[in-house]
């Protein structure tokens, strides 16, 4: 590993926190912030400077937009708890709630100050291109904040060409694609969407290194559009190692390439301050 490796800044875009539910998991009752020091462990532990958080996608919701309230209420806690290590968060909305969604995202933006919203269809009962986002994405595109939507390769309703039809509808919207690489077919399926849609960033979430697809890309691309994440749970923790970091850092990439995939790019999409060099 080069030397200089040690070095640099990285940044874990893809942190989920709770289980789907704040209260209880199994059985087991999970208390606000009881996955916080763990968190912070499991990232010393791997080097992980700092990490943006998203509420897990599929907690209960009995009381609707009320639950879904509670959860960005929540993130926008969690990352205030340590905003050194986790300087930005983004907020779920349900495309179910319609009108009560799209009151959400101003909800968010105006008064929570998340960075950004998060998708995973297959947790929210619709396709990513179903009719109710539109309204959603109307009310966002001003805010200009970033889209992360989940395209696991195992999802039919995250199938990939649903995010092309959004980001040909909304040209001036960042999406970043979350578990981009998550299989061999999909990976090369990244590397064409790549070529059609300037506005989608690529996550590393869940991704599989077979058939070396990840420096294809990089070769075909550049590290201009890829974002470092793990796809992170912690209750309970969803992985012995952060399996992508130690992907890229074996690659052998330049270091310039390396900044921009650990913590550049995100930083540019989420709007963090970059110290004042874009590059
Ligand atoms: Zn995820």
């Amino acid at each position: 590993m080069p030397e200089q490796v040690g070095t640099i800044r990285i940044v874990d875009v893809h942190h989920h926190v709770g289980v789907l539910s704040l209260s209880e998991v199994r059985g087991t009752k999970v208390e606000p912030f009881a996955d916080l020091s763990s968190r912070l462990a499991l990232m010393d532990e791997h080097g992980i400077a700092q990490a943006c958080l998203f509420p897990a996608n599929s907690y209960p919701q009995a009381q609707g937009i009320l639950d879904t309230q509670r959860q960005n209420d929540y993130i926008a806690e969690y990352r205030a708890r340590r905003p050194d290590r986790f300087p930005a968060a983004c907020a779920v909305v349900e495309p179910l709630h319609g009108e009560a969604a799209v009151r959400e995202v101003r909800r968010v933006f105006e008064e929570l100050g998340v960075n950004g919203l998060v998708f995973h269809h297959r947790f929210q009962g619709g396709p990513i291109n179903a009719a109710n986002m539109y309204p959603i994405l109307d009310a966002a595109r001003g805010y200009h904040r970033p889209i992360f939507v989940h395209v696991i390769a195992e999802s039919q309703l995250e199938s990939p060409w649903r995010l092309e039809e959004l980001a040909d509808a909304y040209p001036d919207v960042t999406f970043v694609a979350l578990d981009a690489f998550s299989s061999p077919s999909q990976s090369q399926w990244m590397s064409y969407i790549a070529t059609k849609h300037a506005n989608i960033y690529f996550e590393t979430g869940a991704m599989t290194s077979v058939g070396n697809r990840l420096a294809m890309f990089l070769a075909r691309h550049g590290s201009d559009r890829l974002i470092y994440g793990s796809d992170c749970y912690m209750t309970p923790r969803g992985y012995a190692v952060p399996h992508p970091k130690n992907e890229l850092l074996a690659l052998g990439l330049a270091r310039d390439d390396l900044e921009r995939i650990f913590w550049r790019n995100a930083y540019r999409v989420l709007g963090l301050d970059t110290g004042g060099n874009e590059r």
